[in-house]
């Protein structure tokens, strides 16, 4: 009774807002929480600046299908879900991901949902719960569910803290030094290891 649980962006597909503003030019939607620490005032300028380039959910969608996952993470994920049930577990939103998740094979993400106007504008965003990813994996534990996770970055600390095993994949220097307690791997077949590795040890 195994559960994998990942990360989606920085795992599986590159980080939406800032591929996003890369493929379209926009500068402004560079802006990150680095920049802005309020994730409220933050997105709120996002939808703005979308709305004034005139960018509706279908044409956000058209460029994020575009940008597709990280080579072979289809190949990686359709093994997985061969060996363990997979969770992803996401800050990102279910309209943007979708795209994305048609090229995954429809594997199930939990994340949070955007609001859009008649014209198909983006008006509204909508976060499911506050510290989702750490709650699930509390959740699955109570269901007797043996937990790793595996994410890149900080928005993943308590999720992979929470979790029977974490793992980091990709993270940056800064998280490697401060959180040393977790493996940290850089390629897929890696990753694969470290999660056989990780219920492993679960089971002692
Ligand atoms: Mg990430």
């Amino acid at each position: 009774m195994q559960i994998v649980c990942l990360d989606l962006e920085g795992v599986l597909v590159p980080e939406i807002w800032i591929e996003f503003a890369a493929r379209t030019g926009i500068a402004e939607l560079r802006r990150t929480t680095r920049d802005e620490p309020n994730y409220d005032v933050l997105m709120k300028y996002r939808l703005e600046i979308l709305t004034h380039h005139k960018l509706g959910l279908p044409d956000i969608q058209a460029v994020i299908a575009e940008m597709g996952p990280m080579p072979g993470a289809r190949a990686f994920l359709d093994d997985l879900r061969g060996d363990y049930q997979v969770v992803i577990l996401s800050d990102t939103f279910y309209e943007f991901a979708k795209p994305l998740m048609q090229q995954l094979g429809w594997p199930t993400l939990f994340c949070h949902s955007l609001e859009a106007d008649d014209q198909g504008y983006l008006v509204n965003y909508h976060l499911r719960m506050p510290n989702q990813k750490q709650e699930a994996v509390r959740r699955f534990k109570e269901l007797n569910f043996t937990v790793v996770a595996a994410g890149d970055s900080y928005n993943d600390l308590a999720m992979l803290g929470e979790a029977h095993g974490g793992i980091l994949f990709h993270p940056p220097e800064n998280v490697i030094r401060e959180y040393p307690q977790f493996p940290v791997t850089l390629d897929y077949a890696a990753l694969r290891k470290e999660i056989d590795r990780a219920f492993a040890n679960a089971a002692g």
